[in-house]
C-alpha cells in the first residue's frame, strides 16, 4: 500500500475509490427512495462537500434542487462562544425538504450551532447526509439521517478533504499514519 505524504505528515490508503462510489450510490437510492415527488433541496457545504456533493446529485434521479454554502464561525461580541454564519445562502427555506450535505461529521459542533439557523427559516424538514462520520468523536447530539461510513477517531484526507489546503484532489480516501 502507498504511503503518500502531504505537507509534513504520512497517509494510507483508507477506502477505495470504488468503495467510496459504492456507498455514494446507495445513499443516493435512500434519499431517491424517500423523496420521490417531494422535490428536495440540497445544500451542500464548501469546501469539502464538493466532490462528494457533485458524486452523490449525479446518482440523484428524482426532481431535486442544489445550492452551495460556506460556513464561517467568528466570535460573538457579546457572547463567548462561536457563532456560525452561512456565506451564500440564497435559498428560500421555507417550506422545503432540505437534504444537507457535509463531508464529515467528527465532533458535531458545527452542525449543531449552525442547523437551528435553518429551523428558523421553517423548512418542511431538515436532515442531514454525510459521507464520513466519527461517531467516536462526537460531543453534540446529532442525528445523522444518510451515511456513507462510520470510520475511526482518525484524520483522513483525500474525495474533497484536505490537510492544510492540500488533498482534496485524490481520489480515494487516506488515512494519517
Ligand atoms: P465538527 O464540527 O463536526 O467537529 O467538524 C466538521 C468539520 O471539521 C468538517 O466539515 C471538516 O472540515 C473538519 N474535519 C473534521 N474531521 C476531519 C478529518 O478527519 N479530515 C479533514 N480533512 N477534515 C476534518
Amino acid at each position: 500500500m502507498p504511503v503518500i505524504k502531504v505537507h509534513d505528515k504520512e497517509f494510507v490508503p483508507y477506502l477505495s475509490a470504488s468503495e467510496i462510489e459504492e456507498q455514494v450510490k446507495r445513499v443516493a437510492s435512500e434519499i431517491n427512495r424517500d423523496y420521490e415527488g417531494k422535490k428536495p433541496l440540497f445544500i451542500a457545504i464548501l469546501n469539502g462537500a464538493f466532490i462528494f456533493a457533485a458524486d452523490l446529485f449525479k446518482h440523484i434521479t428524482i426532481e431535486a434542487e442544489i445550492s452551495f454554502i460556506k460556513l464561517a464561525s467568528y466570535k460573538g461580541i457579546k457572547t463567548s462562544g462561536k457563532v456560525i454564519t452561512a456565506i451564500g445562502l440564497d435559498a428560500d427555506l421555507h417550506r422545503r425538504e432540505v437534504i444537507i450535505i457535509e463531508d464529515i461529521v467528527d465532533t458535531g459542533k458545527t452542525l449543531f450551532h449552525f442547523l437551528p439557523q435553518l429551523q428558523h427559516q421553517h423548512p418542511t424538514s431538515l436532515k442531514i447526509a454525510t459521507l464520513l462520520h466519527k461517531p467516536g468523536a462526537l460531543l453534540h447530539p446529532l442525528k445523522i439521517d444518510y451515511l456513507g461510513f462510520n470510520i475511526p477517531n482518525k484524520f483522513v484526507i483525500g474525495y474533497g478533504l484536505d490537510y492544510d489546503g492540500l488533498g482534496r484532489n485524490i481520489k480515494e480516501i487516506y488515512q494519517l499514519v
